[in-house]
């Protein structure tokens, strides 16, 4: 295997240690507590064990933490008047609502009517467009740990190829933004493009966002290339025992390792660095309600 690894796992705490850092500086100078709210509708086991470990991390980094839990059959008026009081709140200065929300609720109406500037997730609309046209905005946190590790292994992805594959609106076009924002030359691929290999083959730079277990072989990448593996994927492993199962990424790993230049393990890698991410980017959202400074190297 000739790739560096690139440890999310560390990076992570790397981050939330400078978000810890932020956070006492705050409380020292300005007598001011970073807060994020979580709104969690019904009781999708996967939502409950992010929306734990998110409100674990908050406070560790010594913000405010607060979590709403509303039943699955909760209705729209109601979860609306939850946001509403939360944008009011001036002690919350990040708002999250854990996706996916039952069938009967409006993502896209939900998401819009958070505050923009408490937005941390960054999929509001208003955020998008700010991302798109290159302007101050809060990014989506997936996108956002995959810059830092990129920016952090290349310094200058100036003029760098990139190949996302993935156009999703919370990971794969986000991320192709935060490419070309950093000046790299970027496709976009997709379940359309045609010879997805030799696509993938021009690449200096693959983000894998697919959710297929294993897709992009080590064929398809270019020597010496730096592969971002967003996927999370669970695989049924009875050799670990019976009903055991194990996560892989989009990449597999063995085989592209042996070809990049670095590569994100799965798990260890992309994973640790959202909520990281989720907490810069409430740090990044108080110190702008306040007129404050924003922490360096913490945002796009
Ligand atoms: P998604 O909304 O399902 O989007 C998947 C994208 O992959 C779509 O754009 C789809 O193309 C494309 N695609 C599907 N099959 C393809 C194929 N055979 N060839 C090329 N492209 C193909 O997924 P997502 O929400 O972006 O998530 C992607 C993966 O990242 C999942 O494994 C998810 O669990 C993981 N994820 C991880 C984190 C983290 O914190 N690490 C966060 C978010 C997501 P079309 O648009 O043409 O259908």
């Amino acid at each position: 295997m000739s790739a560096q690894v690139i440890d999310g796992k560390a990076f992570a705490a790397k981050v939330r240690g400078q978000v810890a850092e932020g956070v006492n500086k705050l409380k020292a100078d300005h007598d001011l507590v970073p807060g994020l709210a979580v709104v969690l509708v019904g009781e999708d086991p996967a939502s409950e064990v992010y929306v734990r470990s998110k409100g674990k991390m908050t406070v560790e980094v010594g913000m405010k933490s607060v979590e709403h839990r509303l039943d699955a059959d909760t209705s729209e008026t109601d979860l609306l008047a939850v946001i509403k009081s939360l944008n009011e709140d001036a002690s919350i200065h990040g708002i999250l609502v854990q996706l996916p929300l039952p069938k009967h609720l409006n993502e896209d109406l939900v998401i819009n009517s958070i505050d923009p500037a408490k937005d941390v997730d960054g999929f509001h609309i208003s955020n998008v467009g700010l991302l798109g046209t290159g302007q101050k905005s809060m990014v989506p946190c997936t996108p956002l740990g995959c810059l830092m590790m990129l920016r952090d292994h290349h310094g200058s992805l100036s003029g760098l190829d990139a190949v996302v594959v993935g156009r999703s609106n919370i990971v794969g076009k986000p991320m192709a933004q935060l490419l070309l924002g950093d000046s790299c030359t970027v496709t976009i691929a997709h379940s359309r493009t045609k010879d997805l290999p030799d696509v993938v083959r021009r690449a200096d730079i693959v983000v894998a966002a697919v959710g297929r277990p294993e897709m992009v072989p080590g064929d398809w990448i270019k020597p010496g290339a730096t592969v971002i593996d967003v996927g999370i994927n669970r695989l049924d492993a009875p050799e670990k025992g019976e009903g055991k199962t194990r996560l892989v990424g989009d990449v597999h790993y063995e085989s592209a390792a042996a070809v990049a230049g670095a590569i994100t393990p799965v798990p260890g890698g992309v994973g640790p660095m959202t909520i990281a991410c989720l907490l810069a980017n409430t740090l990044t959202a108080c110190c702008r309600a306040n007129g404050l400074p924003e922490p360096e190297g913490l945002t796009a």
